[in-house]
């Protein structure tokens, strides 16, 4: 398993093998809050949520220069 680290609507801000490495990632780009990570389930429109991913997708989304464009990604 890996991880992914997104705000639910916008955009992804990181991803990793592990969470720590999901977390350290997404904090280049913008303030984790480490205890206020939603799950997928739970998330609603502007959270920022953590998720599980295959380690299929993890390389998927290390193939994009945006990452962005991850969300249009079905190999999952
Ligand atoms: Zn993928």
């Amino acid at each position: 398993m890996a991880y992914v680290i997104y705000q639910e609507g916008y955009v992804i801000y990181g991803y990793g093998q592990t969470k720590e490495e999901a977390i350290n990632d997404a904090s280049e780009w913008t303030d984790i809050d480490k205890d206020n990570l939603k799950e997928t389930h739970e998330a609603n429109h502007g959270d920022m949520v953590i998720e599980k991913i295959t380690k299929k997708h993890l390389i998927c989304l290390e193939a994009q220069s945006d990452v962005s464009e991850a969300f249009h990604c079905f190999c999952n």
